[in-house]
């Protein structure tokens, strides 16, 4: 699952975003509202965490034109402002939920998690299935044919984006840039080395094999069950 989080505070934004990481959802982040307002209408996040006050476009005008876009997706607001006014005018433009700067990261995330399962838009699934490969994204659990696999974060979202990708060839690049947010040289062998920890995880012990490697090009999951 994605978030997005605009936030000028370096500070809090990189403690958000290694803490989200490590919870297994794949982070964006804007420093600045204008950038923010461009990804939050442009992209698809499952979750929006936007802050109140920030350079060029406040956090309430990225809420208004994501409404007016006719977005549904979730938003939580974080801010340093604890008047109840502003919590007002927060929730009546649309937003889903608000946190007071401090705040502590186990209550973020609950309310993250409370946010996402309550899934106000009908595309935003929480499990994923692909014949007896289970993922419960909101609990990060993983099952093939009933037993728990333990994965890491970084296998656990490569593993979904794989998923929500079936049957689609999936370059080294676009991994990259999905699962780690970065690019990687091209003779990085990092996405290969996950891929291999994760076959061994999901596939070895089972049939059909579902990962595969399309030489060249990249990797796929198949559910044809031929490959
Ligand atoms: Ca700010």
């Amino acid at each position: 699952m994605k978030i997005l989080i605009v936030e000028d505070e370096a500070k809090i934004s990189d403690y958000l975003r290694q803490g989200l990481s490590e919870a297994g959802f794949v982070v964006d982040h804007a420093r600045n509202g204008l950038d923010g307002y461009h990804l939050a209408m442009t992209e698809h996040y499952d979750l929006l965490i936007l802050d109140v006050m920030l350079p060029d476009v406040d956090g309430w005008r990225i809420l208004e034109s994501v409404r007016e876009a006719g977005k549904q997706v979730p938003v939580l607001f974080l801010t340093a402002r604890k008047s109840v006014d502003d919590r007002v005018k927060g929730l009546e433009l649309g937003a889903d939920d608000y946190l007071v700067k401090p705040f502590a990261f186990a209550e973020l995330l609950a309310r993250v998690r409370t946010l996402l399962r309550r899934g106000t838009s009908p595309a935003t699934e929480t499990t994923l299935a692909v014949a007896d490969l289970e993922l419960d994204l909101l609990r990060r659990r993983v099952t093939r044919s009933g037993q728990r696999i333990a994965l890491t974060a970084k296998e656990f979202a490569l593993l979904e984006l794989l998923i929500r990708h079936r049957d689609e060839v999936l370059p080294r690049s676009l991994i990259a840039s999905q699962v780690w947010d970065m690019n990687f040289d091209s003779d990085s062998n990092v996405i290969d080395v996950a891929i291999r920890r994760l076959r061994a995880k999901i596939d070895d012990d089972f049939e059909p094999k579902l990962i595969h490697t399309v030489r060249g090009m990249g990797y796929m999951l198949d559910t044809s069950g031929e490959a």
